[in-house]
C-alpha cells in the first residue's frame, strides 16, 4: 500500500549532530527543492511538516535529539504542525524502541532510507541529482562527504552501527559535486568522512585520497580544500606531496588519535601503538611545511588508569597540537567497550577533559602569539556586532580559532578573502586589520 502523503505546504528541516548530518540534510533539501516542495533549514516558521535529522552518537547528543523530537511532538499535539518525520542516526539506531514512546511522530526513517522519506512527502528521489544540494551552513564554504560508514573496530564507537560499512563516493561524482558547489558560490570545501584515509579501498581496491585531492585541487574557483577525519593507522603518506604542491589545499589536517597510551589504544582497538602514532605525526609535520594539526582525544575509556592519563597529558604538552578537542567516554550499548567495565567516574572523566583543555589553552595562546605581526589570508565568515569574523587556512569552521577584524577598518564582504596583519593574540582568537 503506497504511503505517499500529499505534498506539504512547507518543510522545516532541523539538523542535529555532525557535519556529515549537515550534508545529508543538504541533500534532502536539494531533492525537496527539485520536487517543488518549499523547504527551509532551521527556519521552521510556517512549516506544516517538520523533518528532524537526528544524532545518536553519545549520551548528550542522543538527549538533545530526543528533546528536539519531544518539542515538535508537542507542537503537533497543539496543532502548530501537521506532520512530524524523524531520520538520521538516532532513528537508525532506536526507531523500534522510540516509535511506541512518541506516537506523534508520523514516520521514522533510518540513514539509508532517503527515497522512502521523500516519497512520504510526495517527492520522487532523483539519483541524477547526486552532487546537487542546497548549502545550509554558508554560501562560501561547504562540507563534502567523500564516503559513508566505517570498517574500523574502535571499541567505543557506535557510528558503524548507524552508518554501516565504509562506502566511498566515486571521484567523478565528488569532482562534479565540487563544481556544482563552486557554481553556487562555494570557495572552501571541507572533506569529511568517518575515516577519510580509507577512501577508495572499497571501490578502487586501493587508497585513492591523494588522487582525489589532486583532482579536486584542479576544480577552478576552489580556493581552500580542507581534510578532516584522517585515521593515523596505515596513514596514506602519498597525500603529503599533494598537500605541499597544491596552494589551494590548506596546510591543515584533522587527525583524531583519541589516546596515546599503548594500554588504552589497545583497549580502544585503534590498531596503532604510541610509537607508531608519534612516527606518523612526526613525518606529517616534517613533510608538510607549517602544517596545522587538529586532533580529538577521548578520556575516561575503560582501561584508562591514572598513569595512562598522565602519559596523555605529557604527550599533549610535548606535541603541541595547533587545534585540539576532547570528549569524555560514553558507555554506548552495542559497542565492544560496552562489554567492559565503565570504571572511571563521570566527574573524573570531566576533570581529565578539563585538564587536557587547560594544557591546550596555554599551547594555543603560545602558538597564536607567534602569529602576531605576521600577514595572514583570512576568509570572512560573518559579521558579529562591530566585527567581521573570519578564519585563516589553519582554522576549520565552527571548531577552530577565529580572526576578529573591527568593521571600522573598512568595508569587507562575507565570503571574501582579505589579507590581514595580526595585531593581537588570544588563546583561541586573533585580532587583525586588513592590509
Ligand atoms: S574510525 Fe573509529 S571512531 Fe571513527 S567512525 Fe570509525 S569506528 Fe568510529
Amino acid at each position: 500500500m503506497k504511503t505517499r502523503d500529499h505534498k506539504p505546504k512547507k518543510v522545516g528541516l532541523v539538523t542535529l549532530g555532525c557535519s556529515k548530518n549537515t550534508v545529508d540534510s543538504e541533500v534532502i533539501m536539494g531533492q525537496l527543492k527539485n520536487g517543488n516542495v518549499e523547504a527551509e533549514h532551521e527556519n521552521v516558521d510556517g512549516a506544516d511538516t517538520i523533518i528532524i535529522n537526528t544524532c545518536g552518537f553519545i549520551d548528550n547528543a542522543k538527549q538533545e535529539s530526543i528533546d528536539t523530537i519531544l518539542h515538535y511532538a508537542e507542537e503537533k499535539k497543539v496543532g502548530n504542525i501537521e506532520s512530524l518525520i524523524v531520520t538520521g542516526c538516532l532513528s537508525q539506531r532506536y526507531k523500534d524502541d522510540l516509535s511506541p514512546e512518541i506516537p506523534e511522530v508520523d514516520k521514522w526513517y533510518g540513514t539509508f532510507e532517503l527515497p522512502q522519506l521523500l516519497d512520504k512527502v510526495g517527492v520522487d528521489y532523483k539519483k541524477e541529482l547526486v552532487g546537487e544540494r542546497q548549502s545550509s551552513v554558508a554560501k562560501h564554504y561547504a562540507y563534502t562527504k567523500i564516503s559513508e560508514g566505517c570498517d574500523r573496530p574502535c571499541s567505543f564507537c557506535a557510528i558503524p552501527l548507524m552508518r554501516g560499512k565504509h562506502v566511498s563516493k566515486p571521484i567523478e561524482d565528488l569532482v562534479q559535486e565540487a563544481k556544482n558547489l563552486v557554481r553556487d558560490g562555494v570557495k572552501e570545501l571541507m572533506l569529511i568522512a568517518q575515516d577519510s584515509t580509507f577512501y577508495g579501498i572499497d571501490i578502487y581496491g586501493e587508497r585513492k585520497l591523494a588522487e582525489l585531492l589532486d583532482r579536486l585541487s584542479d576544480v577552478e574557483g576552489l580556493e581552500w580544500i580542507r581534510l578532516h577525519y584522517a585515521y593515523p593507522s596505515k596513514f596514506p603518506f602519498d597525500i603529503l606531496p599533494i598537500m605541499n604542491s597544491k596552494p589551494n589545499i590548506c596546510k591543515y589536517l584533522d587527525i583524531p588519535i583519541q589516546h596515546i597510551s599503548d594500554n588504552v589504544l589497545k583497549s580502544m582497538r585503534r590498531g596503532i601503538t604510541k610509537r607508531r602514532t608519534e612516527e606518523v605525526l612526526d613525518r606529517i609535520k616534517s613533510e608538510v611545511n607549517n602544517i596545522a594539526l587538529r586532533t580529538t582525544l577521548l578520556v575516561g575509556h575503560p582501561g584508562e588508569y591514572e598513569q595512562d592519563f598522565e602519559e596523555l597529558k605529557d604527550f599533549v604538552t610535548r606535541y603541541e597540537f595547533n587545534r585540539l578537542g576532547v570528549f569524555t567516554y560514553s558507555h554506548e550499548e552495542g559497542t565492544h567497550a560496552y562489554t567492559l567495565e565503565d570504571h572511571v567516574p563521570q566527574e573524573i572523566k570531566q576533570e581529565r577533559a578539563d585538564d587536557i583543555m587547560d594544557i591546550q589553552h596555554h599551547i594555543s595562546l603560545a602558538k597564536n602569539l607567534q602569529l602576531v605581526n605576521t600577514t595572514q589570508k583570512v576568509l570572512i565568515d560573518r559579521i558579529e556586532g562591530d566585527n567581521y569574523i573570519g578564519r585563516t587556512q589553519f582554522d576549520s569552521p565552527e571548531v577552530d580559532n577565529e580572526v576578529i577584524i573591527g568593521i571600522d577598518h573598512g568595508y569587507l564582504r562575507v565570503g571574501d578573502f582579505v589579507n590581514t596583519k595580526i595585531l593581537e593574540a588570544e588563546p583561541f582568537d586573533l585580532i587583525a586589520v586588513p592590509v
